[in-house]
């Protein structure tokens, strides 16, 4: 079985070749971050545009780099949501019309879902897990009865861990987006400057990392005032220690609470050197738990994670007809308690 899969949710083109959910053919990914630097961030409209310019060579390349003709095709999925709407709609427009043109069956996928399912390229998936979601807008905790099955148990309540990398990277001057700068600084420095770990000690499973922004702001501007340095790969650490710390306490528990065969974490962040290998080292406290993150170039936005995704819908017939619209603000359903 082949899927074509196509993401475009945000500033990367994407368009993949997955065979059997768990194979990747092909996966292409045109990213546009040069055309956003210069705003210290993503601009939908710019954003749009370079979708629509990249998204015809970025079918063609992935099937030609996977040397599949279209009638091996099996189904075509798309990104729904969430993201830019503008964005999301560019991909949905072309993967209705190359649907219709073949004759193909459609599968929306949601996009976080899709960060999950690249840990099926390590390893297959094992029920009940425990995804942390950590990225550019999400940072969740995502109870997994099965496959297709999805339940926020925690998230923040304010900033996503990665959008806190970003504010932080900008007031130390650093290129959008920072969290990969961050993360080589801060294994230069060390926690020196001890910021506050929100909620940790809290009897529930979520964030907030909009305390610690300010924390770091604030101490940036007071030293600047008083003409005082500060170390640069000092506050990378201290910041990242207090994320990691709280990320790692939280998820651990989670996994208690639950008790999962396999913690999954996926998104951005998840490229996080140092978060990779303190989860590393938290498992091992939880003998009967299977860490898996996905290899780095799979952590950011990528369409061959959109396919393994839609592998599982396809076995269950989830098809979309041509009225499929994007869902900017798709989530899953929060856990009852
Ligand atoms: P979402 O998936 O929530 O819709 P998004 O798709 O924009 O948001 P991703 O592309 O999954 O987010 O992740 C991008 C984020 O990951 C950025 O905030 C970036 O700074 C962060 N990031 C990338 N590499 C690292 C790293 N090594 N350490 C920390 N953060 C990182
Ligand atoms: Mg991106
Ligand atoms: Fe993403």
């Amino acid at each position: 079985e082949l899927i074509l899969a196509i993401e475009s949710s945000c500033d990367e083109t994407s368009v993949a070749v997955i065979e059997d959910g768990a194979i990747i053919l092909s996966n292409i990914v045109a990213s546009q971050i040069k055309s956003h630097q210069r705003f210290g961030g993503v601009v939908p409209e710019v954003a749009s545009r370079h979708h629509v310019e990249q998204i015809t060579l970025c079918i063609e390349e992935a099937l030609a780099e996977a040397d599949v003709s279209i009638d091996e095709l099996s189904a075509v999925a798309v990104t729904q949501g969430p993201g830019l709407v503008g964005s999301l709609l560019i991909g949905i427009s072309a993967a209705k019309a190359f649907a219709w043109a073949h004759n193909l069956p459609l599968i929306p996928v949601n996009h976080m879902a899709g960060h999950i399912y690249a840990a099926r390229f390590v390893q297959p998936l094992i029920f009940p897990l425990m995804a942390l979601l950590v990225s550019g807008g999400h940072t969740e905790l995502v109870l997994m009865a099965e496959d297709g099955s999805y339940e926020i148990v925690g998230e923040t309540r304010d900033d996503a861990a990665g959008e806190a990398y970003d504010k932080v990277g900008r007031v130390l001057g650093l290129p959008y987006p920072s969290g990969k700068e961050i993360d080589r600084l801060a294994h230069i420095g060390s926690d020196t400057y001890h910021f506050p770990r929100a909620m940790i000690h809290e009897d529930n499973f979520d964030f907030s990392f909009s305390g610690l922004k300010s924390a770091f702001i604030n101490l940036v501007h007071n030293a600047e005032q008083r003409g005082e340095e500060l170390s640069t790969e000092n506050l990378a650490a201290s910041f990242q220690a207090s994320v990691i710390d709280v990320l790692v306490s939280k998820t651990l528990r989670a996994c208690q609470e639950y008790p999962v065969k396999q913690l999954v974490v996926a998104g951005g962040v998840a490229a996080n050197q140092g978060l990779r290998q303190a989860l590393e080292e938290a498992v091992e406290q939880l003998p009967d738990l299977t860490l898996v993150i996905p290899p780095l170039r799979l952590c950011g936005d990528n369409a061959a994670m959109i396919g393994a995704a839609a592998h599982v819908e396809l076995a269950k017939n989830h098809f979309a007809d041509m009225s499929l619209n994007a869902v900017p603000s798709l989530a899953f359903p929060t856990k009852k308690v």
